[in-house]
């Protein structure tokens, strides 16, 4: 995405950033490569040694300090023409460099900053305050536009159609890692340039949330929980499903029905003006209810977008009232120790007057072979 409609985005961005670290009593906010960074100008270098740093200050235009040997590819992003574009050469010292450029007030540094950057600045600029941005100023990535819930959509029907693809392979006697292995090549066969993770757990092994597929070979009549997600043209997919393979393990029929029956009421719940912490309710109240709350281990969601994990959290606690264009995960779960999991995951995204679905994946339990 270059010029055009891109670098406008960009440029409101900029400005969007600029007046909320102002409201915040900031002085200003640092964002070195990550997802702040590529959010508010396009660019995406490498997070090396070097310090590249991004300083958007209330009342003055934005400066980009870069590595200089990285100042053309600066100079080729998007927002370029939007930005001051400032190179440090190998054998300065950048974080004094970049002292100057500071701006007074306490300076929010985004969460994904590395400690030997901050521990840099610090030094160098020894009078000041720095603060994480995540806690000093409500998130600026959490409403997307209209370009990125299309972004959005389009990851989970790709997710959707690497599911459709993987209840075809055979499960039974083959070692989780295989089926993990085939999760990975069905999102990039629908478009995945990027693969993050692709969760299978049998059995037991089900029942850790974020197990690494190994080599337990997976049996006829377990249930197989599967988390997968990656990365498509910049945007996260994350979708769970449960299956079983050939016949339900004991008990597996009415455990899923509750974590189908949670999600949905997760999915009801959503509006704009509800707090992120009654969405996790409603879903809680029905495991609950159901005498299984005690095995429902976890939050019910994130946010998600360019990572895939971010705010909003859906967690008790969180009284971050949901607005219109909030994307997150619904993804309840009930896990019986040694026995096995089951867990439900939709990205929704909240709208006008409720939400709507950005997987539809079937949701029922499916048998597998
Ligand atoms: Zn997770
Ligand atoms: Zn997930
Ligand atoms: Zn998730």
């Amino acid at each position: 995405m270059t010029g055009g409609a891109g670098a406008t985005r960009y440029a409101e961005r900029l400005d969007r950033a600029a007046v909320v670290a102002g409201e915040a009593g900031l002085g200003a906010l640092l964002a070195t490569p990550g997802p702040d960074l590529l959010y508010l100008t396009g660019h995406a270098p490498p997070p090396l040694e070097r310090l590249t740093l991004l300083v958007v200050a209330p009342g003055r235009g934005p400066v980009l300090l870069v590595p200089l040997l990285e100042r053309p590819a600066a100079l080729a992003s998007p927002a370029a023409d939007r930005i001051e574009v400032l190179g440090w050469a190998d054998g300065e010292d950048p974080y004094t460099v970049a002292a100057e450029l500071l701006p007074p007030g306490p300076l929010a540094v985004t969460d994904q900053t590395w400690a030997s950057h901050v521990l840099g600045l610090q030094e160098a600029a020894a009078d000041r305050t720095f603060v994480a941005a995540g806690r000093a100023m409500p998130p600026l990535r959490a409403v997307k536009d209209e370009w990125e819930l299309a972004a959005l959509a389009k990851a989970a029907s790709a997710a959707d159609a690497a599911f459709a693809d993987i209840v075809l392979v055979t499960f039974a006697g083959r070692r989780e890692a295989d089926v993990s292995a085939d999760l990975a090549d069905t999102l990039r066969r629908h478009g995945h340039q990027v693969v993050d993770f692709t969760v299978v757990g049998s059995g037991p092994n089900g029942t850790s949330p974020h197990h690494e597929a190994g080599e337990r070979v997976i049996a006829k009549g377990e249930a197989v929980v599967m988390d997968f997600g990656g990365h498509l043209d910049g945007y996260c997919s994350d979708i769970t499903r449960t299956v079983f393979v050939e016949q339900q393990p004991e008990e597996f029929d009415r455990v899923h029905d509750v974590v189908r029956r949670a999600q949905q009421a997760a999915f009801e719940a959503v509006r704009p003006g509800v707090p992120a912490e009654d969405v996790d309710r409603a879903a809680r109240d029905v495991i609950d209810d159901a005498g299984y709350g005690e095995w429902f281990i976890h939050r019910t969601g994130h946010g998600i977008g360019l990572e895939i994990h971010e705010p909003p959290y859906i967690v008790a606690g969180n009284a971050t009232k949901l607005e219109a264009g909030m994307t997150f995960s619904i993804e309840p779960g009930i896990y019986l120790p040694g026995r096995f999991g089951a867990r439900i995951e939709d990205i929704v995204a909240v709208t006008d007057d409720g939400a709507v679905r950005l997987n539809e994946a079937p949701r029922e339990p499916l048998a597998v072979r």
